[in-house]
């Protein structure tokens, strides 16, 4: 049972920006777009998205270092998972004590695409930091762009791509935070 989001097959959900663009039909049911709307943003080719606040982003550093520090727990009674407060698991009466420590399951972006190519780049380097930061975490990166990991990568070492991430301080990790 996941902790903090409701996918099933994740326990924790970190989502750094906002928005993406219909690619396939399997896009007709996208419930990201739905919870974007909410929020104001404009979904489609050409409509900017939204990154989202500096504390997001910092949760899968603080998520690590409780993992390193072996707080999150999977239950052997029923199955639940999460970071364990109290004595005794949530949902029975199984003791914190007798858990096993496990690695979080973290679902990268469900209010977009990772490899959706509109994103700025600096964001995108900025998010495979994070995951590169956070060793005790067990990403899970799902895209439906999975052919355009080359061209974002090449968009990195390009002459263009060197310039604005060498004038784009904001979006890198604090390193000593991410030890
Ligand atoms: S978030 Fe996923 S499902 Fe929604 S439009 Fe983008 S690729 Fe399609
Ligand atoms: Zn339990």
């Amino acid at each position: 049972m996941a902790e903090i989001t409701g996918v099933p097959w994740a326990d924790m959900t970190f989502n750094g920006w906002i928005g993406c663009t219909w690619k396939s039909p399997a896009c007709d049911f996208c419930y990201a777009e739905g919870y974007g709307h909410r929020f104001g943003v404009a979904w489609g080719a050409g409509q900017p998205r939204r990154r989202t606040s500096a504390d997001s982003w910092r949760k899968p550093l603080a998520w690590n270092k409780a993992a390193a520090l072996g707080r999150f727990k999977q239950c052997p009674g029923c199955g639940w998972r999460g970071f364990a407060r109290g004595t005794i698991c949530p949902h029975c009466d199984t003791f914190v004590s007798v858990m096993d420590s496990v690695r979080p399951r973290v679902f990268g972006d469900s209010l977009g695409d990772w490899l959706d190519d509109e994103v700025p780049i600096e964001w995108f380097v900025a998010l495979l930091r994070i995951i590169w930061g956070t060793p005790n975490l067990d990403w899970l990166m799902v895209s439906k762009r999975i052919g355009k990991w080359t061209r974002r990568m090449a968009a990195l070492v390009d002459q263009d791509g060197r310039r604005r991430l060498a004038h784009t301080q904001e979006f890198y990790l604090d390193e000593d935070a991410a030890k």
